[in-house]
């Protein structure tokens, strides 16, 4: 009798309970899909590393640690002309990053001649803009900011905050002396460099180091505007801004890593014509305007 109240007894009913047991089956296929495609992207991700970046890989010097170090970093580089086109190509083919990119103008054909950053189609784009377009294409796992601003003062204090070093490629007094105040400020390094005719000069300044002269060290006077000399109105040598933005971008990159350099004491001077680098020593300067 037992058995045949078992027999017709029907089946339990699909409960609420079983619903919830079948959603948090579903629930749980999903995160372990899910898992498995975030897996498979950190794969593929590693692999595009150690493939885009294997020659510096190579390097002692630098390996997976330096290398990591590099794509953990954030630069601001100020001025996207001669200096800055060759400084950002270095620095974003080497995967800092973040790239900062500040620069007020727009692309005109007498550009194209030194500043390979950007192609005749360019002619018109703001400078910023077009450079983060063409840096995107030549590495995309960075991540690249453009801002179309003059640098003065307050834009050099606030595009440097986010940043740990500042890439002076500006072509003015002002900016210049704007970027050596926001570094001084935020105790952050400055890879300051400028070209013009057949010469340019570098310097990798680090604020709060003893000894280490800022900007304002080796030009104490703000110059005369009508005896500054400008591209514009002296010409300058084409490779001698690309030779002196490499160098800037090498800088960077050695500055990032803690590698130390002659040229924290030193204003490297190039002459393009002779075909010849000079390397002078430079001191803080006691009487310095701006950091004594
Ligand atoms: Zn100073």
């Amino acid at each position: 009798m037992q058995d045949k109240i078992q027999e017709i007894t029907p089946k339990r009913k699909h409960s609420a309970k079983d619903g919830e047991k079948s959603y948090a089956k579903d629930e749980a296929k999903d995160q372990a899909k899910d898992e498995a495609k975030d897996q498979a992207k950190d794969e593929a991700a590693e692999n595009r590393f150690l493939q885009r970046y294997s020659r510096h890989l190579m390097l002692e010097e630098i390996g997976e640690a330096g290398q990591k170090r590099l794509t953990t970093s954030s630069v601001a580089v100020f001025g996207a002309g001669g200096l800055g086109s060759a400084a950002l190509l270095y620095l974003a083919a080497s995967g800092v990053g973040i790239l900062h990119i500040i620069d007020p103008d727009n692309v005109s054909l007498d550009n194209l001649q030194r500043q390979i950053l950007f192609s005749t189609p360019d002619i018109g784009r703001a400078k910023s803009h077009s450079a983060k377009d063409n840096l995107a294409q030549l590495n995309p796992e960075i991540e690249i900011v453009a801002h179309r601003a003059r640098i003065d003062a307050q834009s050099a204090e606030s595009f440097l905050q986010p940043c740990d070093i500042a890439v002076d490629c500006s072509d003015n007094f002002a900016a210049r002396d704007a970027l050596n105040s926001a570094c001084l400020a935020q105790a952050k390094p400055l890879i300051s460099a400028a070209a013009i005719g057949f010469n340019a000069c570098l310097i990798r300044l680090q604020p709060g180091r003893a000894n280490s002269p800022c900007y304002r060290c080796l030009h104490p006077q703000e110059p005369v505007f009508t005896n500054i000399p400008r591209c514009d109105t002296v010409g300058i040598f084409a490779p001698s801004t690309g030779v002196m933005g490499s160098m800037q971008a090498a800088e960077t990159l050695k500055c990032l890593l803690g590698k130390p350099s002659l040229l924290e004491s030193h204003l490297l001077w190039y002459d393009a014509l002779a075909g010849q680098f000079h390397e002078f020593a430079c001191a803080k300067n006691p009487k310095c305007p701006t950091c004594a």
